[in-house]
């Protein structure tokens, strides 16, 4: 089908990478280690995985986790992480060089179809300056006005393509 391109990259991809994006902003400066927190479930129960620092006091930060609340378990959070983010990158990755490289043939499909297009205004044009020296008098019994609109025109569209 013309004009449609199915999406590049799984959405769940995306909505992992939008919720963490998101996150970030509700909670403001990232100062919190929970980079998946209210985004990661229990596979086993549904419920969403709370985070949680157990560290002993004075060690703040060295162990956390996400756990669940009803059958209690839990995973490391930096592991956690760590294969998050080792995952983003190996699905993203391959999928945004795709793109890339598929983006950047459309654009070049796109540059040709509008060089074309110049040719065939130029074209015109020069059809127009012919018959404006070769027969003055039958472009003013066609109209003038008519005839200048036309011209207006081309030149207006040469001058689109050429910025586009
Ligand atoms: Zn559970």
């Amino acid at each position: 089908m013309e004009g449609y391109y199915p999406p590049l990259v799984p959405s769940h991809l995306w909505m992992l990478k939008d919720k963490i994006r998101e996150n970030k902003k509700r909670i403001g400066k990232m100062d919190t280690p929970f980079l998946l927190r209210n985004i990661v479930h229990c596979k086993t129960c549904l419920v969403e995985l709370k985070p949680k620092d157990t560290s002993p006091s004075g060690y703040k930060g060295r162990y956390l986790n996400y756990s669940c609340s009803i059958c209690k378990g839990r995973i490391d959070a930096y592991e956690l992480h760590e294969d998050v983010i080792y995952n983003l990158k190996e699905n993203l990755s391959p999928l945004l060089i795709k793109a890339e490289s598929l983006t950047q043939k459309r654009l070049k499909k796109y540059r040709n179809s509008l060089r074309i297009e110049q040719e065939e205004i130029r074209q015109k044009q020069e059809r127009n300056l012919y018959n404006e020296r070769q027969f003055p008098n039958l472009i003013q019994r066609c109209g003038s006005k008519y005839y200048s609109t036309r011209k207006k025109r081309l030149k207006k569209s040469l001058l689109k393509s050429i910025l586009l």
